[in-house]
């Protein structure tokens, strides 16, 4: 009889393999047979030579897939995706790329974009169907809004700022000086691309002239000087002041009650602790985004993002600076481990277990982003210590010390 590490708890508390308890320590590598990884293959380390073609500055960045640790096991969809290799659409005044599900096909219900904009390059007016949520990498932008009811909305935002657009509101992102803006949006459905979105160099190229005099109430010459193709990202001069564009923009209804952007950065941490840092915005704090919700997370050198889950929705993840891995869990034996470094994007479907774990020297910064009006997530640490200990003991074999040792907090970042 083969009994594997996972699969010895529940025979045991038979009574089936008692008198083998005591040899039932656990060990490294993988529980299941046959053994796989560097705890399977230490008598032959021949094992995992790699003589063939290979693309080595690739492959030298994915240790966790060239040697996953011996607990990986299994298939799953892949859930990694580098915005590196995201064709950039360039043109005068700024770039942009993204990751829809084309890039990444698990990514069902989030997408993203990274735009850069020089001092003075406008993404142009226009609006589209999914919610946009935006988190500023770099360098300063002014963004503008309009709502249903006819009030305007003009505000700079700075690194470290985001802003939520809902369904349907149109808006504009221009860079400020002295170099311009970078940031990254994501979108509330997997399968929407930034190179469809409803522009209005478009709508007015594409409606007769006399339709456009009549609406507009002018003069069908007012409409010669109108470009005849989309812009969709183009260079303009710097705007000036922020309060003369807001004055402009004002009209007899005001500005909209409710901002469309937030500080994040600016926020106390929900989370701080010498292990790492974690800031939530959902709709309970910043009203707007009702769609999307997300945290900052910082992780220092050492720690990890402990194990959890999110029973809420699906987690798009946006690698801001470090390096690190992810291991996901997707229930039977399936388990994965993935590099991850800046710049990257991942994704978890709901409820899938994982943890992120900082593999470099320098702190790991992420964004988790999620298709939901509310941030949720279960500790994997913080419910065993709220079960009866008995329940747990019969589970894990865990000893009274080590049961009276675990969290009761959710602890979010951990490791020391
Ligand atoms: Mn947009
Ligand atoms: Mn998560």
């Amino acid at each position: 009889m083969i009994v594997s590490r996972r699969s010895f708890a529940a025979v045991a508390a038979s009574g089936l393999l008692v008198a083998q308890s005591a040899h039932a320590a656990p060990q490294l590598g993988n529980p299941d047979n046959p053994p796989q990884g560097p705890e399977a293959i230490k008598g032959n380390p021949h094992s995992s030579n790699d003589p063939g073609p290979e693309n080595k500055a690739l492959a030298s960045q994915f240790p966790s897939s060239e040697m996953p640790p011996s607990t990986d096991h299994g298939d799953m969809p892949n859930f990694w995706f580098p915005f590196a290799n995201a064709t950039k659409r360039v043109q005068d005044g700024g770039w942009a790329r993204q990751v829809t599900k084309n890039e990444l096909p698990v990514a069902k219900s989030l997408a993203g974009v990274d735009m850069y904009l020089t001092a003075g390059g406008v993404r142009e007016l226009h609006w589209h169907l999914p919610a946009e949520w935006s988190f500023v990498l770099y360098g300063k932008a002014r963004i503008t809004g309009f709502d249903q009811d006819g009030r305007s909305f003009v505000q700079d935002v700075s690194a470290g700022d985001l802003w939520n657009f809902p369904s349907g509101i149109p808006h504009s992102i221009q860079g400020l000086d002295p170099d311009g803006t970078e940031f990254l949006l994501v979108f509330d459905d997997g399968g929407f691309s930034e190179f469809s979105t409803l522009l209005t160099t478009n709508w007015m190229a594409h409606t007769p002239v006399e339709v456009l005099a009549k609406n507009f109430k002018l003069p069908a010459s007012a409409f010669d000087p109108i470009p005849m193709h989309e812009l969709y990202i183009f260079q303009a001069p710097v705007p000036g002041a922020l309060s003369a564009d807001k004055q402009a923009a004002l009209g007899p209804q005001g500005a909209t009650p409710e901002s469309f952007s937030y500080s994040l950065l600016k926020q106390e941490p929900d989370f701080k602790s010498p292990d790492g840092e974690v800031r939530i915005v959902d709709s309970k704090k910043f009203f707007i985004a009702s769609t999307i919700a997300a945290a900052h997370v910082i992780v220092h050198p050492g720690a990890m993002r402990e194990l959890h889950w999110h029973p809420n929705a699906d987690e798009w993840q946006y690698y801001i600076a470090g390096k690190g891995r992810m291991g996901v869990f997707s229930g039977a034996e399936n388990v994965r481990t993935k590099d991850f470094q800046a710049g990257d994007v991942g994704y978890i479907p709901r409820s899938m277990g994982h943890y992120i774990e900082n593999t470099g020297n320098t702190d790991l910064v992420f964004l988790e982003v999620f298709n939901s009006s509310y941030y949720s997530s279960i500790s994997f640490a913080q419910w065993l210590s709220h079960l009866p200990p008995e329940l747990v003991k019969a589970h894990f074999n865990f000893s009274d010390g080590t049961i009276a040792a675990l969290s009761k907090q959710d602890a979010k970042v951990v490791g020391t």
